[in-house]
């Protein structure tokens, strides 16, 4: 008597694991988003014209949310890196994506140089006020003449006794305006190429620091962005962070958790955008049936969860690499380049399923479309993620 071959159905809805997290990381998840469900969504639609208020930061820091990854010994919780993803992922639940950039250049932009290259004064003096949310941080890259070509920036600071006087301007700069203290990129010997480049910790309050114009933006209306001038900003040597004239260096290794942790942020935001519109798309009808079950719709739905899925396995992967000791540049700009075309790729097709509805601001997904379209151009434009990767195979 032959035993009855087991059948073999597929369970859509079974809950999934990525092998990257472990049990932990799926509680860490659902504190983060139930949090963002509960404190910070119900005020994305008013911080869309205020900008969110410092008072996110202090209460994130009280539950931890802001030394996820970073070492005990300066407050932070001592995790890996996927807490980080977690908490790029799970963000999206505030519906703000100018507040999770916000969050991002504090934790995962300006805070890892200072860990990575800073003193022990430095750590003190910024990451553990940081971790607890009582001072902010930003990052200053960009100038007015100089934002993808970074060897290009203006910005001199100028040695002058035990001090350096910092002269130049910096744009687009988030947090620029409610930031305590800036980690900023400067030439400090405008002959010596890429050996010429110092990054500085300057207090924001130090004069000659002058925060210029808020910048109006096309979305990620809850950030703040920030023209800067400085002006014969005088700064101890202290203020240096990490080794004088290796300061290109320092940055473009900053620029690639920033550009992996965005790439968590698209998937994540694609996919909420997606779960939302899937819902939609079974209570709207038109001619008699839901919309999503006209072929043409059903497909856009299959079309977009292949993109979101490939980006997301492409992310994790990656980040698995960069937890276990690599340093996958190439890699890193693949998951940057795709995931943000993936992610304005969604939101548009999104609002082409809520049709009218999707054009509305009421519905969200118009916003969705606005912030993610920052993507292909915020840390590297998508031209410059295919020059990485096309130069890494030695063109
Ligand atoms: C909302 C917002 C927030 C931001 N936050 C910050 C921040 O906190 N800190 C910070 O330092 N910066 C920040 N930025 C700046 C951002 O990183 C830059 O805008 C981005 O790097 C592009 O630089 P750019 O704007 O000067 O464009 P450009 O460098 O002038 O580029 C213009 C166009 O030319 C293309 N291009 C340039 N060089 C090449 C090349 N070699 N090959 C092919 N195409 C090329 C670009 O891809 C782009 O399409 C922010 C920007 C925005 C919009």
């Amino acid at each position: 008597m032959s035993t009855a071959e087991p059948v073999l159905k597929p369970d859509f809805s079974a809950r999934r694991k990525h092998f990257i997290f472990t049990d932990e990381h799926e509680q860490l998840r659902e504190s983060i988003r139930a949090f963002a469900i509960k404190e910070l969504a119900p005020h994305a639609a008013e911080w869309e014209k205020t900008t969110f208020p410092d008072s996110v930061f202090r209460r994130m820091g009280e539950l931890g949310f802001l030394g996820l990854d970073k070492p005990e010994e300066y407050g932070g919780e001592g995790g890996d890196y996927y807490s980080s993803l977690v908490l790029a992922e799970e963000i999206v639940n505030a519906q703000s994506g100018g507040l999770a950039m916000g969050l991002a250049v504090h934790t995962d932009m300006a805070m890892p140089p200072i860990l990575a290259f800073g003193t022990e004064e430095q750590k003190q003096e910024w990451v553990v006020p940081a971790i607890k949310g009582e001072k902010i941080l930003c990052l200053g890259i960009t100038e007015p003449d100089a934002g993808s070509d970074v060897s290009g920036i203006k910005t001199r600071a100028v040695r002058d006794g035990g001090e350096y006087v910092i002269n130049g301007s910096k744009t687009y700069i988030t947090n620029g305006h409610r930031a305590d203290v800036i980690v900023l990129v400067t030439k400090t010997d405008p002959d010596a190429g890429y050996d010429g480049f110092t990054l500085f910790l300057v207090p924001m309050d130090a004069p000659g620091v002058v925060r210029e114009k808020r910048l109006e933006k096309l979305g990620m209306h809850a950030s703040d962005t920030a023209l800067l001038a400085f002006q014969d900003v005088r700064v101890p040597e202290t203020a240096v962070l990490g080794q004088v004239g290796k300061g290109f260096y320092h940055i473009m290794w900053e620029l690639q958790g920033e550009r992996l942790i965005g790439a968590a942020g698209c998937v994540a935001g694609a996919q909420r955008c997606f779960e939302q519109t899937l819902k939609y798309a079974q209570e709207r009808t038109a001619f008699g049936r839901q919309i999503g079950k006209f072929q043409v719709i059903r497909h856009k739905f299959a079309e977009m969860a292949t993109k979101i899925e490939s980006a997301r396995q492409l992310t994790y992967t990656t980040a698995w690499r960069f937890q276990n000791g690599e340093y996958p540049v190439r890699e890193i700009s693949m998951a940057k380049l795709h995931a943000a075309r993936v992610a304005v790729e969604v939101a548009d097709e999104c609002i082409q399923i809520h049709g009218g509805a999707g054009y509305m601001v009421e519905y969200g997904v118009e916003r969705v479309w606005r912030d993610m379209r920052l993507n292909r151009i915020g840390a590297g434009t998508d031209e410059i993620m295919l020059d990485v990767i096309g130069r890494s195979y030695g063109l």
